[in-house]
């Protein structure tokens, strides 16, 4: 029987070769690593005492094909869906607290930050229909309000990039599937149990009960290739000849799977930090499970028991003898937004993932690649569903694609 070989056993990698599997395919699962998972993971961290995801990860009830992922692995019930869709806020600069709200049937009351008028409807009309050449900065005008309150946290939560840096079109795309359905579709999805225990252990799981157990540590270094189409994979000292049935979906980062295939890619973006702080309980009490910072260095703090995690978009890496400095500023950032000044954390992390998503920016984008490459190879990966951004909905919905494209030879 022919073979889809999946490589990479990331989201993208494990949701496709889940969709192969449910569709009658016979799939082998090849990864770099020993771990499922990727970008999105979690792990025991010994100095904090608890499992701690590599970052904070946002996501919304409008992300369908996350909230699809977790009904075919099981983990659906799992999730915490807010009721409403509320963003608190703090700014550090002026002390000011305040909601955005998303208005919806059930919760007509929409509330906008303090000071934006009605020109942001002209801002959100510029961003809607800009062209593809065109960067948030170019379309939105700086030093507003909106600007501050608004434009600049979405970019970088929803870009991983400051306006400057991204282009208007991906962060469209995710108004449209977002703010502009309404707060149905805002509604902030938080995993108490953690990135990994939701959604990778059990989509792991998933396979091996249905025989597929990945193959671990081994990165694909080559694709020999014959006539336009991919002929052997190799993993190191490992050959593996295709039949001339057998297929492949590269599920890796933009730029490898460019530089496997020699084609010109997205470029990787920015740095992502974040700060995890273990709190005692009764200061853990006044703090929110999410809390967006503005005019500091954190951008988003989380809070799941008594861990508050801060997160950093759009960052440099930190050299490791200013970590401490940092994780102070961070952890005085959050003390002052919660009026909490004065208790310290009981243990501190930082973890930095350097290659988090990739580069947003209109130059990069101009590089995706095509869904199929090589007769018999179709990627998938997050930069492979366009016009979204680096995001685990966009990872999701690109598993999809290359999947349907395989079974439908
Ligand atoms: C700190 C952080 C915060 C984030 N925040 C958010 C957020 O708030 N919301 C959101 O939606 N998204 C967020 N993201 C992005 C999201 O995690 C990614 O978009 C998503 O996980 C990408 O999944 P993927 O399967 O496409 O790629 P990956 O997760 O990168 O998986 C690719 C897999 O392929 C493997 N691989 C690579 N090269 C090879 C090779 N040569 N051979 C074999 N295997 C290979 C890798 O080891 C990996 O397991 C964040 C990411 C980070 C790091």
């Amino acid at each position: 029987m022919a073979v889809v070989h999946v490589v990479g056993a990331g989201l993208a990698g494990l949701s496709a070769a889940l969709r192969l599997v449910d569709g009658g395919a016979n799939v082998r699962l090849w990864e770099a690593t020993g771990r499922a998972g990727g970008r999105a993971w979690s792990f025991h961290d010994r100095t904090l005492g608890a499992l701690i995801d590599n970052g904070n990860h946002l996501v919304l009830s409008g992300n369908s094909a996350v909230l699809d992922h977790c009904r075919r692995i099981g983990s659906f019930g799992w999730l915490d869906i807010a009721s409403e869709a509320a963003l608190p806020f703090h700014d550090l600069a002026t002390g000011a607290d305040w909601v955005l709200r998303v208005p919806s049937l059930s919760s007509p009351r929409a509330a906008l930050p303090p000071g934006i008028g009605p020109g942001v409807i002209a801002d959100l009309w510029r961003i809607m229909t800009a062209g593809a050449g065109r960067g948030v900065s170019d379309v939105v005008r700086p030093g507003t309000p909106a600007w501050h309150a608004l434009w600049e946290p979405l970019s970088l939560a929803v870009l991983n990039a400051p306006p400057d840096a991204a282009a208007a079109r991906p962060l469209a795309a995710v108004l449209s599937r977002t703010i502009l359905r309404g707060g149905g579709a805002c509604k902030t999805v938080t995993m108490p149990r953690g990135l990994g225990p939701t959604l990778v252990d059990p989509a792991a799981t998933a396979l091996l009960d249905a025989g597929v157990e990945p193959v671990w540590r081994h990165p694909l270094t080559a694709i020999e290739q014959d006539g336009g189409r991919a002929a052997a994979l190799v993993f190191g000292e490992r050959r593996v000849e295709l039949g001339p049935e057998d297929r492949v979906i590269l599920a890796m980062p933009a730029q490898t799977a460019g530089a496997l295939l020699a084609l010109p890619a997205p470029s990787a973006g920015r740095a992502i930090l974040n700060a995890h702080f273990k709190v005692p309980a009764e200061a853990a009490e006044r703090i929110p499970p999410l809390l967006g910072l503005l005019s500091g260095r954190g951008d988003w703090a989380f809070r799941r028991g008594d861990i508050v995690s801060v997160t950093v978009s759009g960052a440099e890496p930190v050299a490791a003898g200013a970590q401490e400095a940092l994780l102070a500023e961070l952890w005085s950032e959050v003390a002052r937004a919660t009026g909490l000044a004065g208790t310290e954390p009981l243990a501190s992390r930082l973890l930095v993932e350097k290659a988090a998503t990739f580069a947003p920016d209109p130059a990069s984008l101009s590089r995706r690649l095509p869904l199929r490459p090589l007769g018999n190879v179709v990627l998938a990966g997050d930069h492979m569903s366009p016009p979204l951004p680096a995001t685990i909905e966009g990872a999701l919905r690109s598993a999809r694609h290359a999947a349907s494209a395989v079974l439908k030879g």
